[in-house]
């Protein structure tokens, strides 16, 4: 998960890294407001997860609350590469002298972290690695040893500090590197990191991503604002690995292999049937009783964008007639709710057994078809009618 900046300032914070004051506002009024309590010169800032938000007119300068306020009517609703901004951070102004980079990243081909630092930060770090390779230092960080205080230096050193800011910045890095650590972070990055006219060394933008996988160790619920769109959350409470996407046909299969090939399937179909295309991506993974089929079939019935859904079962350690049983009774669970034709494939574990408990079923939205070609095509054509 990646963190919004207001997010990461939040969490260098509580690390003792330095940083400014920062409030969110979602409106222009919260904005003055923000200001008015900061006092003196704020910067209002974009919160969304996209970098470059200075070039975008995403960063402004504001001398007081009004300007606060009108710089957040500018920003609120502006669109930064695709990204449309709906709040905004106050932060608190900072006369800067130097602008600095840090980060820390999991190395993943090298099987290590990485730190990677320049005295030329500002920059996008992309545009850096490409117009000055020689300015920006990678320096692998064992992840027994970590970054202690002389590994800071370092990494300081190989990034151009002279000895009296390296002096000044090491301790930060050694806070960085902690934050990357106890929060299970793949990346810390602080661009710009600076040096301010009075000669302290702050985190002006901080950009953090999150393991997932190491969720269960922190509570990060609240952090996941605005992350998912109400589908996507539904489907995470249950458990359930979903994606949506543009077109009309819902599919659940189980296992992500099957559920791509799926994908293809029904793409191609459509390209027979009015050019529909599959409508989410949705992994039921190995179990599919029916509380799970009804979960999964209950959001994709959710997305008033679907016509059809296409269910593509290969029965595995979870046998076809446990499907069969799943979609029988999830249809009975969700009831009238249920209204959109569903085409269901099985095949391996118990095929038979599974089919029949569906032919005896016999319900009225449900269409059996043999294969996964056929299948598709018949889910293209009743969400193209
Ligand atoms: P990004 O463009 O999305 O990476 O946003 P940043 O937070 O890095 O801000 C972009 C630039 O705005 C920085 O490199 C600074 O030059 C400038 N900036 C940000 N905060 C302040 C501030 O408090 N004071 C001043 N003078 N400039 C700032
Ligand atoms: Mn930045």
């Amino acid at each position: 998960m990646d963190l919004f900046e207001d997010q990461a300032r939040d969490i260098f914070e509580a690390h003792g890294v330095p940083v400014l004051q920062g409030l969110i506002a979602d409106t222009p009024q919260e904005a003055e407001a923000a200001a008015a309590k900061i006092g003196g010169t704020v910067v209002v800032k974009a919160q969304v997860k996209v970098g470059g938000r200075g070039k975008a007119g995403g960063v402004k300068l504001a001398h007081n609350p009004e300007e606060a306020k009108a710089a957040a009517e500018a920003i609120l609703g502006l669109d930064i590469k695709g990204h449309v901004v709906k709040r905004v951070m106050i932060a608190q102004g900072a006369a800067i002298d130097k602008e600095y980079y840090f980060s820390v990243l999991l190395d993943r081909s090298n099987r290590t972290f990485l730190s990677l630092c320049s005295v030329e930060g500002g920059m996008e770090i992309e545009q850096l690695a490409e117009e000055r390779p020689d300015a920006l230092a990678k320096i692998a960080v064992d992840a027994v040893h970590g970054i202690d205080l002389a590994k800071a230096l370092e990494i300081a050193k190989a990034g151009g500090f002279d000895d009296e800011i390296a002096a000044k910045v090491a301790p930060v890095f050694v806070k960085l590197y902690d934050v990357f650590v106890k929060e299970d972070a793949t990346l810390v990055e602080v661009n710009p990191l600076v040096l301010t006219k009075s000669g302290e060394i702050v985190a002006l933008d901080g950009k953090v991503t999150l393991d997932d996988n190491a969720e269960f160790r922190h509570s990060r619920q609240e952090m996941e604002r605005d992350q998912l769109d109400p589908l996507e959350a539904k489907a995470k409470a249950a458990d359930l690995n979903y994606v949506k996407l543009d077109g009309e046909v819902g599919i659940i299969g189980n296992g992500a292999g099957l559920v791509m090939s799926t994908l293809d399937v029904v793409a191609y179909a459509g390209e027979r049937h009015g050019g529909v295309r599959p409508a989410n991506f949705l992994d039921i993974g190995g179990g599919a009783s029916a509380e799970v089929m009804a979960a999964g079939l209950d959001v994709i019935l959710g997305d008033s964008q679907v016509k059809s859904v296409f269910v593509n079962v290969f029965g595995g350690i979870t046998a076809c007639d446990a499907v069969a049983n799943g979609i029988v009774g999830a249809l009975a669970k969700l009831g009238a709710s249920a209204t959109k034709p569903l085409v269901v494939r099985l095949d391996g574990n118990n095929v038979e057994e599974g089919r029949r408990i569906l032919a005896d079923a016999n319900h009225p939205l449900v269409t059996v078809v043999a294969t996964m070609d056929e299948a598709a095509d018949k889910a293209a054509e009743l969400a193209n009618r």
